[in-house]
């Protein structure tokens, strides 16, 4: 299952910019996901608590997951829109375009730790 190793390199970035003892105190981890990047939000939440069964360290740890919409941006007008119904076209001209400028990420937005 591809989501479980996108899990595990996540954890691993935390690994190696917080310290055990940090990360003992971990209490959520909030992730962006663009809805073009081809992974699925529950899935995700899925491979997360499989995860968490194997490796203690994050048994207190919620995943919060924010779903980004697709954005794309109109060279003519230099304006960026947001896509709705998967319709490609500039908000302003109309025009088609296929410039991504958000939707596909899979960011680490935040992380919370008790104190
Ligand atoms: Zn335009």
């Amino acid at each position: 299952m591809h989501e479980v190793s996108l899990v595990r390199s996540i954890l691993n970035t935390l690994e190696e910019q917080f310290s055990p003892e940090e990360l003992q105190q971990l209490k959520q981890i909030d992730l962006q996901i663009g809805i073009f990047a081809n992974v699925e939000p529950l899935l995700m939440q899925n491979a997360f608590e499989a995860v968490k069964e194997t490796d203690g360290r994050y048994r207190q740890v919620v995943l919060h997951i924010e779903s980004l919409p697709i954005k794309i941006y109109c060279e003519d007008c230099g304006v960026s829109s947001l896509v709705e119904n998967y319709v490609f076209v500039c908000s302003r001209c109309k025009k088609p375009s296929n410039q991504l400028i958000q939707g596909t990420e899979l960011l680490i937005k935040r992380v919370h730790f008790d104190d």
